[in-house]
C-alpha cells in the first residue's frame, strides 16, 4: 500500500476539471495545508464557460444528475451521497458564505427538475426496472415515476414535475411516450459548479496555478531512484511533492501511457440551441423544466464515441482531445452522422424547433475518458506511489463532483480499500473472455476515428420538420 502524505507535505493536482477540484477540496477540508492545483486552462477568467473559451469535459451548461443506475447500485448509493452535497451546496451559496465573483446568493448549482429515461416501445427495459426495484430496496419509495402509471402521473403533478409526464407531447401525436422519471434527480449547472468549487477550495486554502505556461504540466521530476518527486511546467519550473494527483480528463491517457487498454479519450458529440426570450417556447423549455438560465438547449449524442489517435513521443498512437487549444481545424465540427441523429431527434420530438425558425447555433466535440469498463481508475500509477490517477470519468463522473474527492482522499490514506467501488476503480486490465463495455484503442484505422469520419458543415446547421433516418 502507498505512503499516505503528512498534512504539511506539498500536493499537487493537475487538472481542475471535477476531478481535481472534488480532490482539493478534500483534501484541504481534511487538514492538508499545502495543495497546489494546476490547470493550462485560465478559469478564473474563462468561468468553465465554454462560450468564454473553456474547454474539457467539466466546462459545460449542464451535466445529468441522477439516481438511476439499474443494477449498479454501488453508483446509486454515490448519488445519493452526491445528492445530499449538491443540496447542502445549493445552501451554502445561498446563505451567502461562499460565493464566486459573478454569482449571487440566487444561483444554484444543482436543479431538482428530474430526469427523465424515455424508451421505445410498451414495455420497461431491464435497466429502469431494476432502478426501480433497487431504489425501493434501498428506501426511496415513489422516487422512480412511470409516465403512463396514473397513480406516479398524479404524484408528478403533485411534487412540480407535471412537464415531465410527457415533455414532447408525444401523445397528442399518437407516439408513445412511456418513460420513468426518477424525481431525485436533474441537472448540475456545470459551468457554475465547477466555478463554486475552484471558489470553496480557495477558501479553504487551496492554492490554484492556472494558465497555457506556468499552470501546464510537462512531464514528471525523477529522484535519484528513479521515483517522481514532482513536476516540470511548461514554463520551465520544477515543483516537488509527496504526492501528485494527476486528473487530466481527456489528456490523461497520453500524458501516463500506463493507462494503455485501460482508457481511451473519446468525443461525445453535443448541439446547443438558443430560444429567444421571445418565443413563445421559451416559457415551454424553461430553465426550472429544461435548458439553461442563458436561454440554450443542450443536446448530447455519444451513440458513437469519436476517436483523435495521434502518434505519441513512443510512436504507439493514442487518442487526444481537439480543442480551441490544440491547431486543427476540426474544432467545433462534430460528425455528419452525428449531426443526422441529432436533426432526426429534433425532427421526431421537437418539430417545433424548426416551425420557430430555431437553429443549432454552435456544435461541439466534448473530449472525455473511456475505460473499457466504464469504472473510474482512481489508483496509484504501478511502481510509483507518489502518484495517483484519477480518470476514467467514462461519461458519468460530473455529478459525483461534491463528493469523489472524499473517496479520492481515502484511497490517498489507505481507508476503506475494501469497498466494491474502490476495488473497481482499482489499476486492472481486459480479463480473457471479459466482454469490454467500451472497445478500446482501434487506432487510426478505426471506423470511429475523426480523420475516417465525414464531418458536418456550417450548411447543416438548419433543422428540417421531417425526420432524415
Ligand atoms: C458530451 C458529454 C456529456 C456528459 N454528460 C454527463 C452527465 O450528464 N452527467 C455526468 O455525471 N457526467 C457527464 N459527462 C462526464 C463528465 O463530464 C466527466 O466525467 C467529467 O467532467 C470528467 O472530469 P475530469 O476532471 O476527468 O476531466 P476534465 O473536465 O476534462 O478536466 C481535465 C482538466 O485537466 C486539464 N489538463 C489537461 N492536460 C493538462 C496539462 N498537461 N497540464 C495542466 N492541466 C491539464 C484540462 O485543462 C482540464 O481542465 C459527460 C461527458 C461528455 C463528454
Amino acid at each position: 500500500m502507498a505512503s499516505s502524505p503528512a498534512k504539511t507535505d506539498q500536493i499537487i493536482i493537475v487538472g481542475a476539471g471535477v476531478f481535481g477540484l472534488s480532490t482539493a477540496i478534500h483534501l484541504a477540508a481534511r487538514g492538508y495545508t499545502n495543495v497546489t492545483v494546476f490547470d493550462s486552462q485560465p478559469y478564473e477568467t474563462s468561468k468553465y464557460n465554454y462560450l468564454s473559451g473553456s474547454d474539457a469535459a467539466s466546462a459545460d451548461l449542464n451535466k445529468i444528475i441522477r439516481s438511476a443506475y439499474g443494477e449498479q447500485t454501488e453508483y446509486q448509493d454515490l448519488s445519493t451521497e452526491a445528492i445530499e452535497s449538491w443540496k447542502a451546496w445549493n445552501d451554502y451559496i445561498s446563505s451567502g458564505e461562499c460565493i464566486p465573483e459573478g454569482m449571487s446568493k440566487t444561483d444554484q448549482v444543482f436543479v431538482n427538475n428530474g430526469h427523465l429515461s424515455l424508451v421505445d416501445g410498451t414495455e420497461l427495459p431491464p435497466f429502469e426496472k431494476a432502478t426501480i426495484r433497487n431504489m425501493q430496496r434501498a428506501g426511496f419509495m415513489d422516487t422512480q415515476l412511470i409516465t403512463t402509471d396514473q397513480r406516479h402521473t398524479e404524484m408528478m403533478r403533485t411534487r412540480g414535475f407535471g412537464y415531465a409526464i410527457d415533455p414532447f407531447q408525444r401523445q397528442n401525436k399518437g407516439k408513445g411516450y412511456l418513460g420513468v422519471l426518477d424525481a431525485t434527480g436533474g441537472i448540475a449547472v456545470a459551468d457554475k459548479a465547477c466555478r463554486f468549487a475552484l471558489h470553496k477550495a480557495k477558501q479553504l486554502g487551496v492554492h490554484f496555478v492556472l494558465g497555457p505556461k506556468s499552470g501546464a504540466f510537462a512531464g514528471f521530476r525523477y529522484g535519484t531512484a528513479g521515483t517522481v518527486i514532482g513536476i516540470n511546467t511548461k514554463d520551465g519550473h520544477e515543483h516537488l511533492a509527496a504526492k501528485i494527483i494527476m486528473a487530466c480528463g481527456g489528456w490523461t491517457p497520453a500524458l501516463l501511457p500506463s493507462l494503455d487498454g485501460i482508457c481511451e479519450t473519446t468525443a461525445g458529440s453535443v448541439i446547443m440551441l438558443k430560444i429567444p426570450r421571445h418565443s413563445p417556447l421559451f416559457e415551454r423549455f424553461a430553465p426550472e423544466n429544461f435548458p439553461d438560465d442563458r436561454g440554450y438547449l443542450k443536446i448530447g449524442y455519444r451513440g458513437t464515441k469519436y476517436t483523435n489517435p495521434k502518434a505519441q513521443p513512443d510512436s504507439k498512437e493514442r487518442s487526444v482531445p481537439i480543442t480551441r487549444y490544440t491547431d486543427d481545424d476540426q474544432i467545433d465540427r462534430i460528425p455528419k452522422q452525428a449531426m443526422e441523429v441529432f436533426k432526426s431527434f429534433i425532427a421526431d420530438f421537437l418539430p417545433e424547433l424548426a416551425e420557430e425558425g430555431i437553429g443549432i447555433e454552435l456544435t461541439r466535440l466534448c473530449w472525455y475518458t473511456d475505460s473499457f469498463d466504464n469504472h473510474y481508475v482512481i489508483d496509484h500509477l504501478p511502481n510509483q506511489e507518489s502518484v495517483l490517477v484519477a480518470t476514467g470519468g467514462s461519461g458519468h463522473a460530473f455529478k459525483y463532483l461534491p463528493i469523489i474527492g472524499r473517496w479520492i482522499v481515502d484511497i490517498i490514506e489507505g481507508v476503506g480499500l475494501d469497498r466494491p467501488l474502490v476495488k473497481s476503480w482499482r489499476w486492472r486490465e481486459l480479463q480473457p473472455g471479459q466482454t469490454p463495455v467500451n472497445v478500446l484503442m482501434e487506432g487510426s484505422s478505426s471506423p470511429r476515428a475523426l480523420k475516417n469520419v465525414k464531418l458536418s458543415t456550417e450548411l447543416d446547421l438548419r433543422l428540417s420538420t421531417r425526420s432524415r433516418l
